[in-house]
């Protein structure tokens, strides 16, 4: 991954790939934007430089040495996010199969996950603090928000400084407009308008990472609407509830997916520590999977 140059007395200088198009790679410096060229050492390697990198350029605009990944999200093509905000709106009510199948593609691909719960200016009850008690138990940190009335936008704040944020989840829980209400510069197109242009013919839209403050970026548009769990071998699925962590190695017996086994600390840990709507959907989902 590591590409070394031998660099006749030319300056370096460390950023971080904001936009790629065409070859042409805008990097975030601590000296301000450069457009840089991926030199063809890079094809020749097939290494493709992706939004997200952290990258070395020289001060005459090339592109010349990527770091290592921490990781890369597929939807888009993107390297080294520190966190995915998986939202969901509390009205109409949360669809908790998909909640979990989103929480779930985080852990494979190893980026953290937070929970995002949008629209409570239409919970007046505050039934989605079930929901926030319910995420906490399975260890993921969880905000409630309103777009509309700006409830709880502060602590949203806080949880993406320093960060580099993309939000997640199914279309119309309102991803672009908490994205507008923090950022209005971003000006993005809401009521699911974003992914019907998304899908149009002639626009191809180019994930971009916009600085949003000291260090902190977001991705400019909504990543993943939707994912699938069913590639996942039934016996890994386990490894992607982190409240199993410290009981799903207690069972009797070693190969124990916490489904009908005897002595199954999994199991006994159901209503205690381990909610049982995401018990259930566990169960949904090991259906899903492939022996
Ligand atoms: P996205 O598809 O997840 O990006 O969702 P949008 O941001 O396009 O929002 C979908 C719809 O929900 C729009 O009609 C928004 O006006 C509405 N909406 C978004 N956030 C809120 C909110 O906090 N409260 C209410 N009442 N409506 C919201
Ligand atoms: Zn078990």
């Amino acid at each position: 991954m590591v590409l070394m140059q031998v660099l006749n007395g030319c300056t370096l200088i460390r950023g971080k790939i904001t936009r790629g198009v065409g070859g042409h790679y805008t990097v975030m410096t601590a000296d301000g934007e450069f457009t840089c060229h991926a030199r063809g050492l890079f094809r020749k390697h097939e290494i493709t430089p992706l939004v997200g990198d952290l990258v070395e350029i020289s001060t005459e605009g090339y592109l010349l040495e990527i770091m290592p990944r921490k990781n890369e999200l597929n939807r888009p093509k993107i390297a080294n996010i520190d966190q995915v905000i998986v939202t969901c709106s509390v009205r109409p009510a949360v669809n908790f199969h998909m909640l979990d199948a989103f929480l779930i593609s985080c852990e494979v691909q190893d980026v953290p996950a937070v929970l995002c719960v949008n629209k409570i200016d239409l919970d007046p009850e505050g039934s989605h603090k079930e929901i926030l008690k319910m995420y906490e138990s399975a260890k993921y940190r969880t905000i409630a928000v309103s777009a509309q009335t700006k409830e709880g936008l502060e602590g949203l704040t806080d949880i993406l400084a320093g960060k580099t944020s993309i939000f997640a989840g199914a279309s119309g829980v309102g991803k672009s407009s908490i994205l507008n209400a923090l950022y209005p510069e971003l000006a993005l197109a809401t009521g699911g308008l974003s992914e019907k242009i998304g899908r149009g013919k002639h626009t191809t839209r180019h994930t971009q990472l916009v600085q949003v403050g000291e260090g902190t970026y977001v991705v400019d548009s909504p990543g993943f609407t939707s994912v699938k769990v069913d590639h996942i071998p039934r016996r890994k699925l386990q490894d992607y509830y982190p409240e199993f962590d410290g009981h799903k190695n207690e069972c009797y017996y070693v190969k124990c997916i916490h489904i009908t086994e005897h002595d199954c600390a999994v199991q006994d840990q159901v209503g205690e520590s381990i909610h049982p709507a995401r018990y259930e959907q566990y169960k949904n989902f090991i259906q899903l999977t492939k022996e």
